[in-house]
């Protein structure tokens, strides 16, 4: 088959690599021109584990094109993905815009039969606006689907590959089939639904999966209180099978590119149809209360922090990944510096990212330097290789030994022994 990829950032690039991978044609195309030549010189514009290699190897093979003309890619292809970014607005609704756009400019070089497939995270009537955009501008035949994404960033290409399972959102049997033949070699069960029910699906999966987290915050913040460790509390409800262990983790609360629009793109969707999810309103509150729920347990033991040093270990919003969208790092770093606090910060490999984000941050060459003669630190993202860290000579290399943990990554135990002061969340 002959595939072009609208929008080529982290879902776009991971299914382009994929399906040309496949052995199909991919037109990966976005209107990034830097983005395209990077990309046609075989350098991925942001870090995921096993990307390149795919990348390059397809390239190689002339199987998959980098292009910013919407002419030669879609004039060839049977089937369009529109990957672009849905960011959130002032009033977090989803900004269909660049969904907008993209099917305007494809429109009139649609091949007669062809499928346009929203992968984008967008509200369910958005496949019914596109339908309308290409229809006012081309006189061939059509159709309009829908297949949502849930790979996670930091192992995007295993999850593309193996997902738990794959929604097709169609109108119609030519889509299902051409889809189904497309997706052939990737595992998982088969969904399929209409259009509108696909991407409820997708909302309705990042909802819930958030919830999941602010409701463990809400048992760890009730465990600090009454004085217990929330982690066998958590294992002891996540082992029922109804339930599930995944997800369960308290601490910072959850960020990144997808989570925290799409719990407030669902709300705003729900207020379109006068539906009031009050429920998700509280998870995305509770969300917000837990990172000044930190900076209250570092006043509780540094009292001002005004001019206290403080080192974080982990900007990107979660492991394996260089993206800082709505990482609780930066939200963190800020309230840190509002308070009047110095902030050094150490990440694997967001630093660069981070650089053009926050002002004022020392970056430091490695954890121990960031913790050296430091009156806290904080851990925000769970790095695998945090947990081989030298903590003793860390703890003797600091100025007062306050390690705030914001994922309970640590045993609490072990770092007290160390002679750390401890503080997790329900720990
Ligand atoms: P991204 O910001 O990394 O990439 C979007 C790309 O689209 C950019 O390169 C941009 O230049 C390009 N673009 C914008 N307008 C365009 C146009 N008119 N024509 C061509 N290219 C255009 O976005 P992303 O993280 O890959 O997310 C894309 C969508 O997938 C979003 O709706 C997101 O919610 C959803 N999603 C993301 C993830 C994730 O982990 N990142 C997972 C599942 C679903």
């Amino acid at each position: 088959m002959i595939v072009t990829i609208v929008g080529v950032g982290y879902v776009g690039l991971v299914s382009s690599a994929v399906f040309s991978d496949f052995g199909n044609v991919v037109f990966g195309l976005d209107v990034d021109e830097k983005r395209i030549e990077r990309l046609q010189r075989g350098e991925i514009p942001f870090y995921e584990p096993g990307l390149t290699e795919l990348v390059k190897r397809n390239l190689r093979e002339k199987r998959l094109r980098f292009t910013t003309s919407y002419k030669d890619a879609v004039s060839q292809s049977d089937i369009v993905f529109i990957c672009v970014g849905t960011p959130p607005k002032e009033n977090g609704e989803a900004d269909v815009t660049y969904i907008f756009d993209a099917a305007k400019k494809m429109a009139k070089y649609l091949q007669e039969g062809a499928i346009v497939v929203l992968k984008s995270t967008a509200p369910p009537s958005t496949t019914d606006a596109i339908t309308r955009l290409i229809r006012e501008r081309t006189k061939r035949s059509f159709s309009v689907a829908a297949c949502p994404e849930f790979l996670r960033e930091g192992s995007a290409v295993s999850d593309y590959l193996a997902p738990d399972r794959v929604v097709f959102g169609v109108s119609d049997e030519k889509s299902k089939e051409m889809l189904f033949r497309l997706h052939q070699p990737i595992k998982g069960e088969r969904v399929v639904l209409d259009p509108k029910g696909a991407m409820m699906v997708k909302y309705a999966s990042n909802a819930f999966l958030a919830s999941k987290i602010s409701f463990a915050n809400a048992i760890a913040n009730l465990c600090d209180r009454v004085g217990t460790d929330v982690k066998p509390v958590l294992d002891g409800l996540g082992i029922d099978r109804r339930i599930g262990r995944s997800f369960l983790y308290p601490g910072v609360g959850y960020g990144g590119s997808c989570f925290p629009k799409d719990v407030l793109a669902l709300i705003s969707i729900a207020k379109k149809y006068r539906y009031d999810f009050t429920f998700l309103k509280v998870v995305h509150k509770m969300n917000e209360e837990q990172i000044p729920y930190f900076i209250e347990k570092a006043e509780k033991h540094l009292g001002t922090l005004k001019n206290k040093e403080i080192a974080i270990l982990g900007l990107s919003f979660k492991p394996n990944t260089d993206d800082l969208r709505e990482a609780p790092s930066i939200k963190i770093i800020t309230k840190l510096q509002k308070k009047g606090a110095k902030v050094t910060a150490y990440d694997p490999v967001a630093m660069e990212n981070a650089k053009k984000l926050l002002k004022d941050v020392k970056y430091a060459k490695n954890p121990f330097d960031a913790v050296e003669g430091k009156d806290a630190l904080f851990l925000v993202t769970e790095w695998n290789q945090f947990h081989e860290l030298d903590l003793p000579a860390m703890k003797k290399a600091m100025r007062y030994p306050l390690l705030l943990d914001g994922r309970n990554f640590y045993d609490p135990d072990t770092l007290k022994a160390i002679g750390f002061i401890y503080e997790g969340v329900g720990r």
